[in-house]
């Protein structure tokens, strides 16, 4: 296992910084309470240099499990990066480059997006709650309202998260995301319902108009492989993982 996994479209364009971190880079989020502020600083530094980036160019929100998506730029250089910062919501979008885009998670969806033309980024943290109130078409939107970008020019990707051989839910939750997923993505063994997140992330990325050749959904299961998980580990103690994608310049 590497230190950190890339995108394919990475490859394509160098000019790009980031992918996904795996638990050998440590906690990156610093909503953690039983990690010290100081030991998740120098993990975000680790991260840095493995990335030949400054870790002062990260910009990181708090996350909330929402559909806020916000553009970013100059003036949020550095927030969150190092310490706890004022940013509140689970998506950020710019087009300045040296700026990396960081968001946290350990199960949820952690989504990348590129478009070579604007250049333009976004990071994404999508759970199941951010799934159903349309953090998706709130990013592929936004990116259209501010940068004039059409979905079928963007590439995204999608990295480890739990997946539906772990991602066990109740009936409830289960009929919600029915509604969502138009029943599709939910499976049943041993009387428990299992949902697919990244399948029907997927999905919705291409009815928002990406191609499916652009569109890249890593196998992994935070939960059963090597990953830090908030499902396995519990709410109290679990760490989390960092997604990061920037313009390198
Ligand atoms: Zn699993």
């Amino acid at each position: 296992m590497g230190v950190i996994l890339r995108p394919r479209f990475f490859v394509e364009f160098p000019q790009l910084r980031g992918g996904f971190s795996t638990p050998l880079l440590g906690n990156q989020s610093f909503s953690r309470s039983r990690v010290p502020v100081h030991r998740t600083r120098l993990n975000r530094e680790h991260l840095a240099r493995v990335l030949g980036i400054s870790a002062e160019d990260f910009v990181s929100p708090q996350l909330v499990h929402g559909k806020e998506v916000l553009l970013v730029g100059e003036e949020h250089r550095g927030n969150g990066a190092l310490a706890p910062g004022t940013l509140v919501g689970d998506g950020l979008i710019t087009g300045v480059p040296n700026l990396f885009l960081l968001t946290t998670q350990a199960d949820c969806l952690p989504l990348l997006f590129w478009e070579p033309q604007a250049q333009v980024v976004a990071a994404l943290h999508a759970g199941r709650r951010g799934l159903l109130k349309g953090i998706l078409r709130e990013a592929v939107e936004k990116m259209g309202d501010f940068f004039a970008i059409s979905p079928e020019f963007l590439y995204a990707a999608i990295g480890p998260s739990i997946r539906r051989c772990c991602y066990g839910v109740d009936r409830e939750t289960c009929e919600e995301f029915r509604k969502f997923s138009g029943g599709r993505y939910i499976y049943f063994r041993e009387d428990q319902f299992y949902l697919d997140l990244a399948g029907a992330a997927k999905a919705e990325l291409l009815r928002l108009g990406l191609r499916q050749e652009r569109v890249e959904v890593f196998s992994e299961c935070t939960c059963c492989g090597p990953y830090f998980s908030a499902r396995r580990d519990g709410q109290q103690n679990f760490l989390t993982q960092a997604n990061v994608i920037g313009v390198k310049v």
